[in-house]
């Protein structure tokens, strides 16, 4: 397949999208950017292949332009930037793909509403990446459209991590733990195994440090065990999600404090993690910048969270030999980096001060017993790989 591909992340209030040439069974980062603050005052930033801005666009004011709206304009743009290149396939991140698809999909009519149907599953994100593929279907309806699971990297963990403590009926019926940020997750395994080949073999944890966290016990490059569960709010306290938090105190929550199905999933998460912590903000730049004794527990939290979780995957991994830092918080949020490994230091993981304060690839000191790297995610050339792959299998 020669052409171009469209990588689209389709979030609440934000859309980061990838184009890229493809040709020899590869594809090239042409230019991509992010369309951002939908619902306030949406911004569109696209990059080129140096990193510089190419376009930039600006809707002040117009909170009332919708995703489809916007997605119009970037799809414009898009068949514009590369003439030569007509967009062969659009891919999709989406999140949630049941039990049912374990890899990625070209997508119909049939597929989408069974996509639909597990909206309930991640209702933060789902109907978000499901409205997109709909949005360019109906601007293109002979384009393929792929949908790449972020739940697809960990399908095959071993049943004991997959397993939730309940009856038995009800795990037949889907309820178990799935894991997410796969995508993210099979870029770092593919990026380590061409960056350091031996490390790639060995006892891996990759934490994703973003709005939405979570880490990944990795072995020989696979999900053995991961922190998110049956939805993206268990594991490590988030921007505004909780992470894992005693299920009586939810019951609580509703049973006696008087809160309504509906009010317990906006506190779990929107207004829960980070935000609800400090009171102050879900946006690790701005609790680093407060005084405020709050914003100083709310981190603390977030790193005594993440080490905690990183403790309970050396479990399922029997030992650590190496911690891949990602995402936003992940790859630039030096003094948490090192709220991190100061709480992992009886695992013999230790930080060198100047390489982490650079954000060097390699972290950890030379007497570190775990090598601590930084790795730089790539979500969306992840779709565009597995949507040229999927392409040239059915082509
Ligand atoms: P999302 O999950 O929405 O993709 P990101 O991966 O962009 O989120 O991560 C957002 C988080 O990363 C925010 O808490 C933000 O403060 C933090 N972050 C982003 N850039 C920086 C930076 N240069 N320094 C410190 N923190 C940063």
């Amino acid at each position: 397949m020669t052409g171009a591909i469209l990588s689209i992340n389709s979030g609440s209030s934000s859309i980061k999208f990838g184009l890229f040439e493809t040709g020899d069974g590869h594809v090239q980062y042409a230019a991509g950017g992010k369309l951002e603050k939908i619902g306030i005052s949406p911004r569109l930033d696209v990059r080129d292949r140096a990193g510089d801005v190419i376009a930039t666009r600006e809707w002040v004011g117009k909170a009332d332009l919708t995703h489809e709206t916007l997605l119009e304009d970037l799809f414009g743009w898009a068949q514009e930037h590369l003439p030569h290149r007509p967009i062969a396939a659009v891919g999709h991140r989406v999140v949630h793909g049941g039990t049912g698809f374990t890899a990625p999909v070209l997508v119909d009519e049939a597929i989408l509403q069974q996509l639909e149907g597990l909206c309930a599953l991640a209702p933060l994100h789902q109907p978000h990446n499901l409205a997109a593929i709909r949005a360019i279907a109906r601007l293109a309806p002979c384009l393929p459209q792929v949908a790449c699971f972020d739940t697809a990297f960990h399908a095959a963990m071993p049943d004991v991590a997959t397993r939730l403590p309940i009856p038995r009926k009800y795990g037949e019926q889907g309820i178990r733990r799935y894991g997410f940020h796969g995508l993210s997750y099979e870029y770092i395994a593919q990026a380590l195994q061409e960056a350091h080949p031996a490390l790639a073999g060995g006892r891996v944890i990759a934490a994703h440090l973003g709005n939405g966290a979570s880490m990944c016990a990795m072995h020989g490059g696979r999900s053995v065990d991961t922190t998110m569960g049956f939805t993206a709010l268990d594991g490590l306290v988030m921007g505004t999600r909780s992470g894992a938090l005693d299920p009586g105190a939810v019951l609580h929550l509703v049973q006696h404090m008087g809160l309504s199905a509906a009010e317990a999933e906006a506190l779990l998460y929107r207004e829960s993690g980070l935000l609800g912590l400090s009171g102050l903000s879900s946006d690790i730049r701005t609790l680093h910048a407060s005084d405020d004794p709050h914003a100083a527990q709310a981190l603390e939290s977030f790193a005594w969270s993440a080490a905690r979780q990183a403790a309970g995957l050396c479990v399922s991994l029997g030992g650590l030999d190496t911690l891949v830092f990602t995402a936003g918080i992940g790859e630039n949020d030096a003094a948490m980096r090192a709220a991190i490994v100061d709480r992992l230091g009886w695992l013999g993981a230790a930080l060198d001060e100047d390489a982490n304060r650079r954000h060097a690839a390699v972290i950890s000191s030379a007497q570190s017993q775990v090598n601590v790297l930084v790795i730089p995610t790539d979500e969306e050339v992840m779709i565009a790989r597995h949507t040229q792959r999927l392409l040239a299998g059915s082509g």
